[in-house]
């Protein structure tokens, strides 16, 4: 399988996995996906439910990665699988659990990894897919990344103990839950820095842009980056819609749809590459917040970024996005694969006006036809409705991000076909909005207890980039 970028790097021969592994941004400033997507049908289906059957999870993983992948040997895959995706790293053997509630919706349960938050189900395998290619390569890694919540944890718990990988991770001091500082913070590890910036989250991402500008510093310290627009995290997260949906139906051609709570587009991207594959996904239903730029351009077809200022604070803050990360990869498709056409739209429209427009094109009209999607947002007081609701019909109780998805899917159900909500996090991660809804704080799963007592490893940092140079001279 080899990997060609959103906007048409003319390389020759093109890149396989492995090499793109280890990237972010492919050269030309675009976003890598596979040549083709590889196609399955019914008898592939077939065996996919066997193998889940027969050597779940991490085994239906190594099956469907392969697809992909093809420059890492099968066995090394499917080892790198099976401990990514172990009952010692994931709450439950099933990894996903998919359960089924009231009214043709069911719950696709990815919050179990060790950061509770569905990130670890695509983290997990990268931290491991890392350390395997760096080995081969003789090579080590420094991973410098920003965060405001769940990204930066996840990233930290599977990079821990990776040989040749260190990871210093920024924050915006005193502005992530407590529960979500105690996560990342208690982690007492040497190849583990987290670093408490006097600033908001887009002061730490400028500190961080500005170090991967100075090419000598990122060549001689080995930057690297575990943003969500790596393919490798793409393409581990289409297998939990694969086993979802094996999960949620008994006939190979049985077609389920899924509510996805989005921010960046990662994630329902991982849906529209199972679509493409040709596994029955009828409809992907696109959930945002009160930050709509993804759902607006659903509904009008004019995707119009927004500046930090636009960006509001939400009661699910991982969804508080102004423009997403993995769009282009979407509208490349879309576009029939037009590179210079995603050029014009993602390098000078967007760069002149923050804006484009693809309203009235006969692409745009036929989104949901060809490719599946709708989309909708969702509010604070429907947020909070939601939770209540679950709670009370289902005995479950869902986060605000979740809640988002299944306020939206609920617009979107379709009798005889099931609704699969994708559950992106813990309610624990965030109890001020679960105890504004239900009048309760969440319980703590037992293997959280006591985290935020744990002693702390963080440094305090100027929001100055000369210092954040100087940490990391000091520490490597
Ligand atoms: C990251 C995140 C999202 C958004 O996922 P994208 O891949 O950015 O669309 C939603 N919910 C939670 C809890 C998250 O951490």
């Amino acid at each position: 399988m080899r990997y060609l970028s959103t906007r048409g790097l003319p390389d020759d021969p093109r890149p396989g996995f492995s090499e793109i592994l280890l990237e972010g941004l492919a050269p030309d400033g675009g976003l890598y996906l596979p040549e083709t997507y590889p196609q399955v049908d019914a008898a592939v289906l077939a065996t996919w439910r066997s193998i889940l059957a027969d050597e779940g999870y991490a085994g239906l993983a190594a099956a469907v990665l392969s697809l992909f992948i093809d420059d890492i040997d099968a066995a090394d895959l499917r080892r790198l699988c099976a401990e990514a995706y172990s009952d010692e790293i994931f709450s439950s053997p099933l990894i996903a659990p998919v359960d089924e509630l009231d009214g043709g919706l069911w719950l696709a349960h990815l919050s179990g990894g060790p950061t509770a938050a569905f990130k670890d189900m695509a983290m997990q395998l990268l931290g491991r897919l890392f350390e395997f290619e760096l080995a081969r390569r003789g090579r080590e890694l420094t991973i410098l990344g920003a965060t405001s919540g769940d990204t930066g944890s996840a990233a930290e718990y599977a990079m821990r103990g990776r040989r040749g990988i260190r990871v210093f991770m920024l924050t915006p001091a005193g502005r992530m839950t407590p529960f979500q500082q105690a996560q990342m913070f208690s982690l007492d590890d040497p190849s583990i820095v987290n670093i408490a910036v006097d600033g908001v989250f887009d002061d730490c991402q400028d500190l961080v842009k500005a170090l991967f500008c100075d090419l000598d510093f990122r060549r001689r310290y080995q930057l690297g980056a575990v943003n969500s627009i790596n393919w490798a995290r793409l393409a581990a997260q289409v297998v939990y819609y694969i086993s979802s949906w094996l999960r949620a139906t008994t006939a190979d051609d049985q077609e389920v749809s899924f509510a996805v709570p989005t921010g960046n587009f990662g994630d329902i991207m991982a849906g529209h590459v199972a679509r493409m594959m040709g596994v029955p996904i009828r409809t992907l239903v696109l959930a945002t917040n009160e930050n709509n730029v993804l759902d607006e351009f659903f509904r009008t077809g004019i995707y119009r970024v927004r500046g930090a200022a636009e960006t509001l604070a939400t009661s699910s803050p991982s969804m508080d996005i102004s423009k997403a990360s993995n769009f282009e990869r979407f509208i490349f498709d879309l576009l029939g694969r037009d590179a210079e056409r995603i050029r014009d739209l993602f390098g000078d429209q967007l760069a002149q006006r923050g804006s484009f427009s693809l309203a009235g094109t006969g692409e745009f009209e036929s989104i949901r036809a060809r490719f599946g999607f709708v989309s909708g947002s969702s509010r604070h007081a429907d947020r909070l409705a939601t939770i209540a609701q679950v709670l009370d019909r289902d005995q479950v109780l869902i986060d605000p991000h979740t809640a988002d998805a299944v306020t939206v899917a609920r617009r979107h159900l379709e009798p005889g076909i099931p609704m699969i909500v994708l559950e992106t996090a813990l309610p624990v991660k965030f109890t001020d909005t679960i105890a504004e809804a239900t009048g309760r704080v969440p319980e703590c799963p037992a293997r959280f207890e006591g985290l935020e007592e744990l002693p702390r490893h963080v440094v305090d940092l100027p929001d100055d980039a000369g210092a954040l140079r100087a940490l990391i001279v000091g520490r490597s």
